[in-house]
């Protein structure tokens, strides 16, 4: 495990809300338990359970939206979020979120997104960049190599994603899109579609997904978390970016995805938590690994699941039996899959040749 912590890895499937520090989660629950928002104690016995059917989960993502959705805690729940990630040497990150309004505290999607690029800017225990201004290439590569050995600040790539929200409408999830072409100097580089995936329908995401195509902005899609063939076709037409867990595939659709080459986001805890995946004895990285298939090894909502990048690579490799040329050889290949600039994947693709050298 300690080894899988000590490798530089690269998370791009990382929902805000689903990452948040229990401890966080369990302070804020209190704070509104106090003023009589919530019962802290019955918030307290949700948060810490661990085993959630994945319609429970939507639930929970309900509650912790109550606790989280002020402009002063999103800020403060994306700046932890990225120190932790950082902490554990991620060295790139695409975190992806959902621009929430709420009227009452005069939130709108724009300043909840003001807010979490304010948190950005909060991070002080790492270093930080996440514009496309920001580069500072030779000094990012050598402190990360540094990094590796530990003697360094640890440095850190954000990039941001936002998430369009099943129980949206068009107009709304044009909006989001909108929203996210105007935050491109902000670390914006693309959409996410996600939410309960028994809820709405492709149809109405659809013209939002093809706008934000056309401008230029990078998508990626949950797909196949329930088998909702009709979906999972239409998803697979679509040619998006990359796909995010990918789980319930027929043979058909399992064929046409590897002929397609699109990068799969395998969230494994997270697939078992929710028992989209009975077992790990038959989850479909195997399949995929071994047929080559781009894959890259995520969290999902490393709070919710109580887990963290370095474990999802230890699970891999005793669940698949990877050795640590593998393990690093899935961390490296993700950089060719990452949604930002050129330049970064050049700074990251060299910080990893460096490490590579080093590993015993
Ligand atoms: P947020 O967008 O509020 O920062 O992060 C939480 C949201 O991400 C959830 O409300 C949900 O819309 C989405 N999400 C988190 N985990 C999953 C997942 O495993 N599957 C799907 N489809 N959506 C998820």
């Amino acid at each position: 495990m300690e080894w899988c912590v000590s490798i530089p890895k690269v998370e791009l499937h990382a929902h805000l809300n689903g990452s948040i520090r229990d401890s966080t989660l369990l302070e804020l629950a209190r704070g509104l338990g106090e003023k009589g928002i919530v019962v802290s104690s019955d918030v307290q016995d949700v948060i810490m359970k661990n085993d959630r059917s994945l319609s429970e989960v939507f639930k929970l993502f309900d509650l912790i939206h109550v606790i989280t959705t002020d402009h002063q805690t999103v800020t403060r729940i994306t700046k932890e979020v990225v120190e932790d990630f950082a902490l554990e040497n991620v060295v790139y990150l695409e975190l992806r979120t959902t621009p929430k309004r709420n009227d009452s505290i005069g939130m709108t999607k724009r300043s909840y997104m003001e807010a979490v690029v304010e948190g950005l800017r909060a991070v002080s225990a790492v270093d930080i960049h996440f514009t496309p201004h920001d580069l500072d290439a030779r000094t990012y590569v050598n402190s990360v190599n540094d990094t590796f050995h530990g003697t360094s600040r640890k440095k850190i790539y954000v990039r941001l994603l936002l998430s369009i929200d099943r129980r949206e409408t068009t107009e709304s999830a044009i909006e989001t899109v909108k929203l996210a072409m105007d935050m491109r100097d902000f670390g914006v580089v693309g959409i996410d579609l996600s939410g309960n995936p028994i809820v709405g329908e492709w149809i109405t995401f659809l013209p939002a997904l093809k706008f934000a195509r056309e401008q230029g902005l990078y998508v990626t899609l949950h797909c196949g978390e329930v088998p909702n063939h009709e979906e999972i076709q239409a998803m697979l037409d679509f040619l998006p970016h990359r796909l995010g867990h990918a789980c319930c595939l027929g043979e058909k659709e399992q064929w046409m995805l590897k002929s397609s080459k699109i990068p799969v986001e395998i969230c494994l805890t997270s697939n078992i938590r929710t028992n989209t995946i009975s077992s790990l004895d038959i989850h479909h990285f195997a399949d995929l690994y071994m047929a080559k298939h781009p894959l890259v090894l995520c969290t999902d909502d490393a709070g919710v699941f109580s887990t963290s990048l370095s474990k999802e690579y230890n699970i891999a490799s005793s669940a698949f039996g990877l050795g640590k040329r593998e393990l690093f050889e899935l961390a490296r290949t993700a950089v060719d899959f990452i949604f930002a600039d050129a330049s970064v994947k050049q700074d990251l693709t060299e910080m990893f040749n460096s490490a590579a050298k080093k590993l015993d």
